[in-house]
């Protein structure tokens, strides 16, 4: 089994773990109801993408919390 010659220094640690931060996910208002979506995703309130209803709204589950 391959093992690494030395430990990591706190330094090395710090710049491997800088590419490691999250950002927040971003959303805006859907084109048909105004309600927030993710962009590229159907709208968890009106089930519309792209300017067309796409699922019932009735069987969308709300998937957004904000
Ligand atoms: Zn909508």
């Amino acid at each position: 089994m391959a093992v690494p010659k030395r430990k990591v220094s706190p330094s090395r640690r710090g710049m491997r773990r800088s590419h490691e931060a999250l950002s927040a996910p971003s959303y805006f208002e859907c084109g048909n109801c105004g309600e927030l979506k993710r962009p590229h995703h159907i709208c968890g309130h009106c089930g519309h993408y792209d300017g067309r209803e796409v699922v019932a709204a009735e069987r969308v589950k709300p998937a957004i919390r904000i």
